[in-house]
């Protein structure tokens, strides 16, 4: 792809990406109908160019009809909704399955939709973090999101250890700020016998980097070290294979690339591997063998299946909005196979040449940091601007572009495939040459 946004290129031009090459991109790109079924937020009378996919994605236009939907069954059936609704609640997280095994490889017993990001992982640790006398370290990257920081320390903590000397956080030595995946085999290597579990993000949410799943975990697990993937900006971002990575388990957010709402439903993996009833598990009784549940019998009985980590009833509301966004997905996907990853490769790439090709013509100091391999990145592209600061990204925001921005100089944009264009990025790229030109 980054072959042919060359080809395009003006060489008359100042412009990367000129507005008439943009619109000739969009004409061909058999995604570019999916764009109006989300809702664009406006500024000025326009649509804005959103690039924060990453962060929260878009609305569906679906949703609102299909929480209405359960709005009305709730109304018209009261308490016989949970059989009687069109789609009976009782097993309603079962209507997300399918389409969350097709996203992350996985089977279908594998996965659920339930709960939220950082809780699952507490549920994932309390049975996958089993440390012992001899191994009880956790390992992962260090710049870590907050939240799992968070998380993993107050494991250590509850289990009776030390975070300063337990917690094993591998420094972001690569180019740029990014992770290099000899450093965590090196770490492996040195404490492996020590540690229970390594728990990273399979997509950096700083820097954009991919990490290589299959490789780490397969690391990682032939030193009998447990492996858990946070991929909050993994799912419905890039290609996922967990069940053939063997990866023993993993959780995600729905409403960044997955459109499903502010703190939309989660989603978790269990490698099939771990369903067995001996695998200990924080019970409640949605994780309660379905044939048995409604006996309200004291003793726990799993489904064997990542349905067991399931607490609680399903959050139906949340779900209906998951369902929508999830079916834009799955059409997307059957109608043009392969074709999300091919646009968003396509897009970020776009992104970063006229990135690149704005620093060029304007001499303005600004360095992407996001890896430029295909293979090491999904839609988001970070960069710094050295010496401009908030006031810098504060124009941009006022001109209509949606980005996220961190101090002390970083930006992150991501273009997404199913709603992004070729003419945001062309709008992008005159709004910078704009700011930019001295
Ligand atoms: C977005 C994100 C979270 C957010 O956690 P919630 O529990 O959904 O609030 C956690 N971890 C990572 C890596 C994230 O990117």
């Amino acid at each position: 792809m980054q072959g042919s946004t060359k080809a395009l290129m003006d060489p008359l031009s100042t412009r990367y990406l000129p507005l008439a090459q943009a619109r000739l991109r969009d004409a061909a790109d058999p995604l570019f109908s999916y764009r109006s079924e989300f809702f664009i937020p406006h500024h000025a009378g326009e649509d804005c160019v959103y690039l924060t996919g990453n962060s929260l994605g878009l609305q569906p236009k679906a949703a609102s009809a299909a929480v209405q939907a359960e709005l009305d069954d709730w109304q018209r059936l009261g308490v016989e909704g949970h059989f009687a609704a069109k789609n009976p609640w009782m097993p309603y997280h079962e209507r997300m399955t399918s389409s969350l095994a097709r996203l992350t490889g996985a089977r279908p017993s594998e996965v659920v939709a339930m709960g939220s990001l950082t809780a699952n992982l507490h549920f994932l640790m309390a049975s996958f973090y089993r440390p012992t006398a001899s191994r009880y370290k956790i390992l992962t990257e260090a710049k870590a999101f907050p939240s799992d920081r968070y998380a993993l320390a107050s494991q250590l903590r509850w289990h009776g250890f030390n975070p300063d000397t337990d917690l094993l956080e591998i420094a972001p030595n690569g180019p740029g700020g990014t992770h290099l995946p000899e450093d965590f085999e090196a770490a492996l290597d040195k404490h492996g016998s020590e540690i229970a579990l390594m728990l990273v993000g399979g997509v950096n949410y700083f820097t954009g980097q991919v990490f290589p799943i299959e490789r780490l975990t397969s690391y990682a697990q032939e030193r009998g070290v447990l492996v858990g993937w946070d991929l909050a900006h993994a799912a419905g971002n890039v290609p996922l294979e967990l069940h053939a990575w063997k990866v023993d388990f993993a959780a995600w957010c729905s409403y960044k690339y997955l459109n499903s709402s502010p703190g939309g439903v989660a989603g978790l993996f269990v490698h099939e591997r771990h369903h067995g009833a001996e695998t200990l598990r924080l019970a409640g009784w949605w994780g309660q063998d379905k044939s048995r549940r409604f006996l309200m019998e004291p003793d726990f009985h799993p489904i064997p299946s990542a349905e067991s980590w399931q607490l609680s009833n399903a959050p139906v509301l949340s779900m209906a909005v998951h369902r929508a966004a999830l079916d834009l997905f799955d059409r997307a996907d059957a109608e043009h196979p392969g074709a999300r990853r091919v646009k968003s490769l396509a897009l970020s790439a776009a992104l970063m040449g006229l990135l690149d090709r704005t620093a060029q013509t304007t001499g303005a100091a600004l360095e992407v940091f996001t890896p430029r391999a295909d293979h090491e990145r999904g839609s988001q592209v970070s960069v710094r601007f050295p010496g401009r600061g908030k006031s810098f990204f504060d124009a941009l925001t006022e001109r209509g572009v949606v980005a996220d921005w961190r101090e002390p100089d970083c930006i992150r944009m991501a273009p997404v495939p199913l709603y992004n264009s070729f003419e945001d990025l062309s709008r992008l790229e005159s709004i910078l040459l704009e700011l930019l030109t001295p």
